[in-house]
């Protein structure tokens, strides 16, 4: 597709890997007394591996989300994601950081109403200057990618659900971010939608040998993963 993949080239065994978080903890302030989220939790993962964190609500997932993509802080542990620490950024790394390094797909698409589906492709590339003709090309591509070759020119309000999910999925390549993060990502689409996202964001994934860590009530999408693990107590529990 021309859709340029990531590479780790060298021996695999030598290499760290490209996400380490180590003891997290997270503690939020409450007026009944703290409430701990995370409790000395520990993941390795690599580019190209995929995994489902599934959960009971309220047990920290998007909470665990949120700290891996920098949105949230830490109460303690170490985070490093491709080598970098995010909370040791000043703000201009962090944005580069948030912009580069991480894409995001949530349960609620969040496009841009007034710009078209290519527009909102390109909306993450406005930060580091706006779209060259390279990454107009790439986002047409990654439009076509995901089945919208006709759609490029549509506004949000004239796509479905799942055709407005799967724009918010091409917006998260758009960069080639080597790790994305998805929140719910099928949790507001009908049953055949779901499948059809849940498909394209795992083929996205090898394909472009991305990190991906998905967030989900799915059994469904959660079974289609390579590896899955559940939150409890503060810990991930791999399955
Ligand atoms: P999940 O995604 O598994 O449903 P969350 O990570 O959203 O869980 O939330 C975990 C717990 O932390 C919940 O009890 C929630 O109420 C609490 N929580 C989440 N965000 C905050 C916040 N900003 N301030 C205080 N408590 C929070």
């Amino acid at each position: 597709m021309g859709l340029e993949a990531r590479d780790r080239s060298g021996d695999p065994q030598a290499m760290p890997p490209d996400l380490s978080v180590r003891s997290l903890r997270k503690v939020y302030p409450h007026p009944a007394g703290a409430l701990q989220v995370l409790n000395d939790l520990s993941l390795e993962m690599s580019l190209g591996e995929a995994l489902a964190i599934m959960g009971p609500s309220g047990s920290g997932k998007s909470t665990l989300l949120y700290i891996l993509g920098s949105l949230e802080t830490p109460s303690g542990g170490t985070v490093e994601v491709c080598g970098q620490n995010p909370f040791a950024l000043d703000r201009a790394g962090v944005a580069a950081f948030r912009n580069k390094t991480v894409g995001f797909v949530l349960q609620d698409h969040h496009l841009l109403p007034q710009c078209t589906s290519l527009e909102n492709v390109l909306l993450p590339t406005l930060p580091a200057g706006g779209a060259t003709p390279a990454l107009v090309a790439r986002g047409k591509q990654l439009l076509e990618r995901v089945g919208l070759a006709e759609r490029m020119d549509r506004l949000p309000s004239e796509l479905s659900g799942g055709e407005r999910q799967r724009v918010a999925i091409a917006r998260a390549l758009i960069n080639a971010p080597p790790v994305v993060l998805a929140d719910e990502p099928t949790g507001n689409l009908d049953r055949v939608s779901a499948e059809t996202v849940g498909s394209l964001l795992l083929e996205l994934q090898r394909e472009q040998n991305i990190l991906l860590i998905a967030v989900t009530h799915s059994a469904g999408l959660a079974a289609r993963f390579p590896a899955r693990a559940e939150l409890l107590d503060g810990r991930l529990q791999r399955q």
